[in-house]
């Protein structure tokens, strides 16, 4: 088992790692930026180190500072969390080949997964269900290029290998257009993720965002812990997830699933991760693969009582998986919403003192938050205060519960988008269940 773990993250994940590394009786250390020496997980460690000014390139980012870190603090293995450096490869390679562990997959996966086109040619290998599309680079060849994309259909969409959050891609309508989306996306690509290498696939027009959680023992087993709606987006920013996702048939889910832990088996994949698919007329499409624990990731904890950052823990301290797949039971209903320090209206960031945090309680309600009254949110990362997660035997009472604690929930001094959450739980298309990936968008418009 792992003796001492280093964070490296900041805010509410920081304190999730910090929570589940003390309930496994393991030392930790926090780093910190110098605008963050007041976080809350900083302030619980055993032990601390200031890495760097505010900017995240000098901090969080800082590799060799956070291996320094590492060396001093005589700590086994680092926690990424999600973001900064947690899919990063380089870092991953750079943490082992120190001697020390890195919680997640090998930066050989990692590498792979990072790059879009390798990590759907993995998963149709596996089965796993993808979108139609080239399968593979697009290459000078116009022709051919041409041809694919009449025979599967346009709209299609162009989209970077290496890209990501939800920047590099392209939907192109027609034959005309598409030669020089393709030389621009590829130039785009170039620029912003250091590689022109691009693809094409068909483009979906209302999906859903369904996405299933799996955890490997980097041996060649591998379960999986259900989906998680995350449809409610805006600008690919992921607002209100559920899980499980509302409507599907129960054929359909369990088979997805499947092929998902074949994948996982057949990579050895170490760890937990997500397999992010679009799902639409009953039919689930890979698009991508998260190497790490995601923001939403306690939606399924609520579900499976299962605790995904103690299992990461252990597995990175070389134990084997914690439950077989027949021991896994998915029961109830759970919501999560995004709490962020954001201006209602105009969703520019609201950074500064909170005066007043209360976190609102009672059955089913939980709040993973770094915040407390006197904090103050700096303005240099992630706008993401806290996460208000509720459970219920079905999906009104969990629904139920998640408004009553939105109406609890009190941060004063800076402004947030609880008054947005409060709407969407109470909007009639969203209580329905199912709505797609516009949704939330064209609400906002209207
Ligand atoms: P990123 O890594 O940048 O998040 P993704 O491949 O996950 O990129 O795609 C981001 C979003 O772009 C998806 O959630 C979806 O909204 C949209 N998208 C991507 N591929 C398609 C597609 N084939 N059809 C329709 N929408 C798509």
């Amino acid at each position: 088992m792992l003796e001492k773990v280093l964070i490296a993250n900041r805010g509410e994940i920081a304190l999730r790692v910090l929570r589940a590394c003390k309930e496994l009786g393991i030392k930790t250390v926090a780093v910190h930026s110098v605008a963050d020496a007041d976080l809350m997980h900083v302030r619980l460690s055993d032990e601390s180190v200031c890495i760097g000014p505010p900017s995240p390139t000098d901090s969080y980012l800082n590799i060799p500072a956070i291996i320094s870190a590492m060396e001093v603090t005589h700590a086994d293995a680092v926690h990424p969390g999600y973001g900064f450096l947690s899919e990063n490869a380089d870092f991953a390679e750079q943490v082992e080949n120190s001697g020390f562990i890195f919680i997640g997959p090998t930066a050989d996966t990692i590498r792979q997964m990072g790059d879009k086109v390798s990590a759907i040619e993995v998963m149709r290998e596996a089965s796993v269900p993808t979108v139609p599309g080239s399968n593979g680079p697009l290459n000078d060849d116009s022709k051919r290029t041409l041809k694919l994309a009449k025979e599967i259909g346009y709209p299609v969409i162009i989209k970077a290998a290496a890209g990501g959050g939800g920047r590099g891609m392209r939907v192109v309508h027609n034959e005309k257009e598409l030669l020089s989306a393709i030389k621009v996306t590829q130039t785009e690509a170039k620029s912003f993720f250091g590689s022109g290498v691009v693809y094409l696939e068909k483009f979906l027009e209302n999906p859903r965002h369904v996405e299933i959680q799996v955890v490997g023992d980097g041996k060649g087993g591998a379960i999986h812990l259900g989906d998680r709606d995350c449809s409610l987006q805006r600008r690919h920013q992921k607002v209100l997830e559920e899980a499980p996702a509302p409507g599907i048939p129960k054929k359909v889910r369990e088979e997805v699933a499947a092929t998902c832990v074949k994948a996982c088996e057949h990579l050895k994949y170490r760890g937990a991760g997500t397999l992010e698919f679009l799902y639409q007329d009953e039919q689930f499409y890979f698009i991508e693969m998260n190497t790490r624990v995601q923001v939403e990731h306690p939606v399924t904890e609520m579900i499976s009582g299962f605790d995904i950052v103690k299992e990461q823990l252990r597995i990175a301290g070389g134990e084997p998986l914690s439950v077989k797949q027949k021991e896994v039971t998915l029961q109830g209903h759970a919501f999560e919403c995004r709490i962020n320090a954001e201006d209602p209206e105009s969703f520019l960031p609201s950074p500064g003192k909170v005066d007043l945090f209360h976190a609102p309680g009672g059955p089913g309600v939980r709040v993973d938050s770094h915040l407390y009254s006197g904090y103050r949110v700096p303005p240099y990362y992630d706008s993401l205060i806290a996460k208000l997660i509720s459970y219920g035997d079905t999906r009104e009472q969990a629904l139920m519960r998640m408004q009553i604690a939105l109406d609890e929930l009190l941060i004063d001094g800076i402004s947030s988008n609880i008054p947005l959450q409060r709407e969407l739980v109470r909007d009639a298309g969203f209580q329905k269940g199912g709505v797609n990936i516009h949704y939330l968008e064209k609400k906002l418009n209207s």
